[in-house]
């Protein structure tokens, strides 16, 4: 897990757990009933339950690079849209 930031938003996180029962060396909801990272596992593991969080709470990201992984809404947009 070496190069993923894992950052999670305790405001949209609602504590379902899903995020620990993909990945439980990961995360884990803590006693308030919120998400966190308190171990590590896989890449995969980490993506795939940032994945699967219903509210979103979950960004990743790319140590090295700053590349958003997840989720994608946040990914940069390429060169052609016209935002003004
Ligand atoms: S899956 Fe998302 S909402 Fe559910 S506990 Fe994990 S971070 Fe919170």
């Amino acid at each position: 897990m070496s190069k993923l930031l894992i950052k999670i938003d305790a405001n949209k996180c609602i504590g379902c757990g899903s995020c620990e029962s993909v990945a439980e060396s990961i995360f884990r909801v803590n006693a308030k009933g919120k998400a966190e990272v308190w171990g590590e596992g896989d890449d995969e593991q980490a993506i795939l339950a940032a994945q699967v969080c219903p509210t979103s709470a979950i960004e990743i990201k790319n140590s090295e690079t700053g590349e958003i992984i997840w989720p994608k809404s946040k990914q940069q947009k390429g060169g052609d849209n016209d935002e003004k």
